[in-house]
Parts: C-alpha cells; structure tokens; sequence
C-alpha cells in the first residue's frame, strides 16, 4: 500500500543498521535511494548495485555528514544524478562513552560535529531544493536518550534532544513549503552500534523493556517508511517513539 515510485530518498549513514535497512524498505517501496556513507562503502555499494540489477534506481555516495563541504557535493551529485530530492533521513550517528567530569572536548565535540551539525549541513543543503519542488519529507533520528537523558552518554543524549526540538522548529518554519519534518525516537535496536552493549548486559537492558528485547533495525525503518509515505501527509513536527514500549511520553 505504501509507496514511492518517482520519489528520490537520501539517506545518511546507509551503510548499515537502521540506514540500511530504510534504504532497502524503501527501495522496495518503489523509491530511487540514495545510500550515503563515510568509511564503510562495501554494503552501501553492494545494495546499490543490488537495486540498480533488479531493475531500480540506487547510488552510493560517500560524505562524511560533519564535513559541509563534503555534505554539499553530495546534495549537488544527488540533484545532477536524479533532479531532485523529496525524502531525507537524517540517520547518521555515533554513540560514545563518556563520563562528564573526564570527557575531553574531542569526545563531545565528535559527537556534536556528527550527531548535529550534520544533521544541520544535510537539512539546510537539501532544504532549497524541496522548497524548489514544492515540498518534501524530512526524518530525523532522535532517541529515547534524548527524550530522557542517558547516564554517561550526556553528549549523545545532549544531541538527540536537541533533534527534537531541531525537528518541532522545522516543522513550523517549512509548513507553508509543504516540507514536513518529522523524527523517530528509537529505544535499544539490535545494530553494531549498540551490539557490545547488548552483548554484555543484554538481559539486563531487556527485562525492562515491556516487549522483553531490543527492536531490529527493520522495526525502526518500517515507520520511517510510513513517514516518507503519503498516509503520514497530516504529520508535521511529531516524534514518533519505537522503543518496545520502553519509553512512554507523549
Ligand atoms: P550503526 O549501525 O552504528 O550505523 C551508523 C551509520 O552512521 C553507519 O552507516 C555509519 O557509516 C554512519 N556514520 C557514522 N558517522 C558518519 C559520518 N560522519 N558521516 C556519514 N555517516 C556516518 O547505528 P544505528 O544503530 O543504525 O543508528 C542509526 C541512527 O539511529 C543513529 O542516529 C542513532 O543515534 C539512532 N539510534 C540508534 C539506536 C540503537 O540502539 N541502535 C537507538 C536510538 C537511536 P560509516 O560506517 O560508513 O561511517
């Protein structure tokens, strides 16, 4: 029922994970993806390679998100390759450690240049184009850290609820483009970002989420989908929580 044919999609940080996994549902959903990544071209390259043999449209491109030269070169290969943009996800994102009274500047710097700035340097290259267009769907990746905080990962969940209200702003600001902003706030996903976690204290994590484990990153890319989609057109500004029930708020 969900689908996007004539809809070009780029996603950041498509090499893998919940990236990966939106890359794929929506190229399934009929859209041209565009698969960014940083360092690990392999699987973005091959998956694009994989659509383009089934008979659809895929391109992997590499940008470090934090670079905004790199960001811009980008959007222009997507805008020359395609002609337009109408779907962003802003997906990319590391999650470090760190305790506030050790953290050196470059830990929470890392995290801010690529949890944040990147999303910023994404949303403002791609944003004229969808104005051009007249309108477009844009999906942040918050998480439940940033609706709630996280013990040792304050700059992670530092950047993940400035995402909120990053998204509730573009929502108002873009609305008379008809360019809507939404995020998704996921809780435990089982990728390699939060693979050595689960590993060690697995059990723990999962006895308090109510459906007793974590999601997988097709769980994550599904409502992502649905918010690319044309039966999300009356959602603008919303934060959509897929976390097993383990953060409720409204
Ligand atoms: P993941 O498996 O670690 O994948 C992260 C992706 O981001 C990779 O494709 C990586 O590509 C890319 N990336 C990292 N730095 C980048 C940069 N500077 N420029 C471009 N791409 C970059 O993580 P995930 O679990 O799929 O997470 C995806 C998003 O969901 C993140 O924003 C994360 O914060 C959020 N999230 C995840 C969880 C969870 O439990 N997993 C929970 C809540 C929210 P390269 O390897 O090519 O650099």
């Amino acid at each position: 029922m969900i689908r996007l044919e004539g809809k070009v999609a780029l996603i950041t940080g498509a090499s893998r994970g919940i990236g990966f996994a939106t890359a794929r549902l929506m190229s399934e959903a009929g859209a041209t993806v565009v698969l960014n990544y940083n360092r690990t071209k392999g699987p973005a390259e091959e998956l694009a390679q994989q659509i383009k043999r089934s008979g659809g449209k895929a391109l992997a491109v590499k940008a470090n998100v934090a670079d905004r030269g790199e960001v811009e070169a980008m959007v222009d290969t997507v805008i020359r390759e395609f002609e337009r943009i109408d779907i962003l996800v802003n997906n990319a994102g590391i999650w470090t450690y760190g305790e506030i009274d050790t953290m050196p500047d470059e830990v929470w710097d890392e995290t801010m240049d690529i949890n944040l700035r990147g999303v910023f340097y994404c949303t403002r290259a791609v944003v004229p184009h969808m104005k051009r267009q007249g309108g477009g769907r844009i999906i942040n990746l918050s998480s439940t850290a940033g609706q709630r905080g996280e013990a040792f990962h304050s700059h992670y969940a530092a950047t993940k609820g400035a995402i909120i209200s990053f998204t509730k702003s573009l929502a108002v600001e873009l609305a008379p483009h008809n360019i809507l902003v939404n995020a998704v706030a996921p809780g435990w996903v089982d990728t390699e970002m939060s693979a050595e976690a689960l590993e060690q204290e697995g059990d723990k994590i999962t006895s308090i989420i109510p459906l007793r484990r974590p999601g997988k990153a097709e769980e994550i890319a599904g409502p992502i989908l649905f918010l690319a989609s044309d039966l999300a057109s009356y959602m603008t500004g919303e934060i959509v929580n897929v976390n097993g029930g383990n953060v409720l708020c409204g």
